[in-house]
């Protein structure tokens, strides 16, 4: 992961934040400002996540089947 580089709009003071707060809001370190961080918030993490949850979803279900399968 890299970094972002931000210039304040108030105090134009450049610093950098981590690529994940992208599409977010950070503070400049200097002057307090909260500034908006550019570029699009990071989508393929929230893919990610959402397939991770229809996947366990989709065990528990398959679970609970095959458990029912046993017990019967
Ligand atoms: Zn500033």
């Amino acid at each position: 992961m890299s970094d972002i580089g931000i210039e304040c709009t108030v105090c134009d003071s450049v610093f950098y934040v981590r690529e994940s707060l992208k599409g977010g809001l950070t503070n400049c370190p200097k002057c307090n400002e909260l500034l908006q961080v550019p570029g699009q918030a990071n989508e393929d993490l929230l893919f990610w996540i959402f397939v991770g949850a229809v996947g366990l979803v989709f065990f528990a279900i398959v679970g609970v089947f095959v458990l029912f399968t046993v017990l019967n």
